[in-house]
């Protein structure tokens, strides 16, 4: 059996914790499978690769980002090899030049295109044990990329593709996918299966369990992943097609305070508007989310919508530029709102969820600024400040805890 298994930043932060996954990956060697180990940084060391780059240059180029970032995944490699050898087990680091994981050229946020599995295989058929740079990529440029924070899970399930394995364990400090987040509310329940499409609006919600990119690959290629404790022996959770039926309406709650939204006041309202503004921000690689046009008056409109934070800047600058030609008489923005999304495949079939959302908020005396909703998720736009109190709520609303 070939087996992938990733480790994420906390899982290898200190020298007993990569011991720990050291052991973990050698009894699967020792039982005779091919092991391949993907890693992140070293507990908190992306964040502080950004933060030092910060006070050299806050505006450094995304290349020079990239070329520092992937040096965090570098180290945790090496040291796992280091780990292992000193436990007598042969293995070896690869970062994404020796293996060729091939990327897009989109510095802090590429897509792997093609991944060679050739050396990986060489490895393995001599018997080591293969551990992978999670999080990076080499461009058509030969330049290093980075997938996007939490990027290594999709390293993960790019190789559990490439490589046709049997299994991609996804190792965490956490017991699996939640309900909710337990740090938010404590009787969060452990899920034990979950669609790979519940997933995907889970990760995009807000859910940091998992990269929501490493989700849609696995779907693409029918890669069964599971979610796990590095530190126990928990089952975890399953993320796969179809999950054998649960009575349960909603699946989760998921929330995410990195949202900004912004209202261009008083454009034209005539065909072409709404194309003009969104391609303009899409030239220039900002991702929007929610949108909400109002109702024309006196032949103009206004259309809010939301950008994650990171781009907050970036938007205004370029709606700030174009303003004129864009129609806009007024630009507002407010960064202190959050999104609080509920994901069910069985709300499809249910009508009154969205009902029994919205009451929930109005028992808690909280506001709705926006609505979104895809076949199984609904989303609120809310002020930040009551971000955790309308997820308990909704979380107990919809019995999601455990009893
Ligand atoms: N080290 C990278 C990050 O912190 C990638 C990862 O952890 O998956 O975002
Ligand atoms: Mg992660």
């Amino acid at each position: 059996m070939l087996i992938v298994k990733k480790f994420g930043g906390s899982s290898v932060a200190n020298k007993e914790r990569i011991f720990n996954v050291a052991r973990r990956c050698i009894e699967d060697y020792k039982k005779g499978h091919d092991v391949v180990v993907v890693l992140s940084a070293m507990g908190k060391t992306t964040d502080e690769l950004l933060a030092k780059a910060k006070e050299i240059n806050p505006n450094a180029s995304k290349r020079e980002m990239d070329m520092l970032l992937t040096t965090g995944e570098q180290v945790s490699v090496a040291m796992m090899a280091m780990a292992m050898q000193a436990m007598d087990v042969p293995a070896i680091s690869l970062n994404a030049f020796q293996v060729k994981m091939n990327s897009s050229s989109r510095h802090g946020n590429a897509r792997f295109k093609r991944i060679d599995s050739e050396r990986i295989t060489n490895e393995l058929e001599a018997r080591k044990i293969v551990i992978v740079t999670g999080f990076q990529g080499i461009n058509k440029h030969e330049d290093y990329t980075t997938l996007g924070r939490g990027g290594s899970d999709t390293t993960a399930v790019a190789l559990a593709a490439a490589l046709h394995a049997d299994k991609c364990e996804i190792y965490t400090d956490v017991d699996g996918v939640f309900t909710a987040d337990p740090r938010i509310v404590p009787n969060a329940r452990k899920l034990d299966e979950i669609t790979y499409d519940e997933m995907l609006e889970l990760a995009t919600s807000g859910a940091k369990v998992l990269h929501n990119r490493s989700v849609e690959m696995a779907k693409k290629y029918g890669v069964q992943m599971v979610v796990r404790s590095s530190l126990n022996e928990t089952e975890g959770t399953v993320v796969k097609e179809v999950v054998k039926m649960e009575k349960m309406l909603i699946t989760g709650v998921a929330s995410d305070k990195n949202t900004a939204r912004i209202s261009v006041i008083g454009v034209k309202d005539k065909p072409g508007t709404a194309f003009k503004i969104f391609h303009r921000l899409a030239k220039n690689n900002i991702n929007i989310d929610i949108i909400l046009q109002s109702v024309g008056r006196e032949g103009t409109k206004d259309i809010s919508f939301t950008v994650s934070q990171d781009d907050l800047q970036d938007a205004l600058r370029v709606l700030e530029e174009n303003k004129e030609s864009l129609t806009i008489q007024e630009i507002k923005h407010n960064a202190k709102v959050a999104k609080v999304a509920i994901v069910g495949a069985g709300m499809m079939s249910n009508p009154g969820v969205a009902s029994q959302m919205f009451e929930a908020l109005y028992n808690y005396g909280i506001n709705i600024n926006m609505i979104s909703t895809s076949e199984i998720r609904i989303t609120v736009l809310i002020d930040e400040k009551d971000v955790d109190r309308a997820t308990l709520a909704i979380h107990e609303k919809f019995a999601l805890g455990d009893v």
